[in-house]
């Protein structure tokens, strides 16, 4: 497959670096996570984020990324939002439900991960999307072990989010991570057991499902960015960039 080309095995001193990257990145949106209170704008979360990339001498590969041009260093996506929603002066209300994604470029090695975490109290529905999509982001990792194949991990996703009652994104996928934001193989959230690419030690890889309440469909806003739920219901994102290893997966966007 074309699309899986670009696949870069990593050596352990690469992976050591994106380790880094990982910390920073896990640091930044840590400092955003401090930050989610009603009243708070989109665009204070990514100040927050860039204040602590810049001070570790690290940068988002968001920035003007794609066409047009991505204009802020995260993603700040609330409620039906899914991904790639723009920073702003949209303030957050207590019940929203906010997903933050955000990639961090450290020694020319990429990290890349995102949260979803509610605002004040939220609903039960809304508590329960969470715990599925930090869930299903286990059950994805735990697959992603060396003679596993891709398929596998993208069945595990889906099998564990459709069996809680919720929908797994079509159209977005995870992916290859490393010198760049995007490398091969991407890895939809969606698929069948034993087809797609061997993982094999030194893979890179950001997995990232996308939870939906009410149907799978999405569509983009005129913002040409912000992805939306098609129906309008609650969405949630959560992602790792992790290394596959001889042996148990190396999650690198943590502490
Ligand atoms: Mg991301
Ligand atoms: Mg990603």
């Amino acid at each position: 497959m074309t699309r899986d080309n670009n696949i870069h095995i990593k050596t352990p001193d690469e992976i050591i670096l994106m380790r880094e990257a990982g910390r920073v990145n896990n640091l930044a949106l840590a400092a955003v996570r401090e930050l989610l209170q009603p009243g708070v704008t989109t665009a204070d979360l990514n100040a927050a984020a860039e204040e602590v990339l810049r001070k570790h001498g690290a940068y988002s590969p968001f920035k003007n990324y794609g066409h047009p041009p991505y204009p802020a260093s995260v993603c700040v996506s609330i409620n039906e939002e899914l991904v790639h929603g723009i920073p702003g002066k949209r303030k957050l209300q207590e019940g929203d439900i906010v997903s933050v994604d955000c990639g961090t470029v450290l020694e020319g090695y990429v990290g890349d991960s995102a949260f979803t975490a509610g605002v004040g109290e939220i609903s039960p529905l809304a508590r329960k999307l969470i715990e599925v999509v930090e869930q299903a982001l286990s059950v994805g990792i735990a697959m992603m072990r060396a003679g596993n194949k891709t398929g596998d991990i993208s069945a595990a996703i889906q099998q564990f989010v459709e069996g809680s009652g919720f929908h797994v994104v079509r159209e977005y996928t995870g992916h290859g991570v490393g010198r760049s934001m995007h490398e091969g193989p991407q890895v939809p959230n969606y698929g069948t057991p034993g087809t797609g690419v061997p993982l094999r030690p030194g893979m890179t890889i950001a997995l990232e499902p996308m939870v939906l309440v009410g149907t799978h469909r999405t569509r983009v806003l005129p913002d040409r960015w912000t992805v939306v739920s098609a129906d309008g219901s609650l969405t949630a994102h959560q992602e790792h960039s992790v290394a596959v290893t001889e042996g148990d997966p190396l999650v690198l966007t943590v502490p």
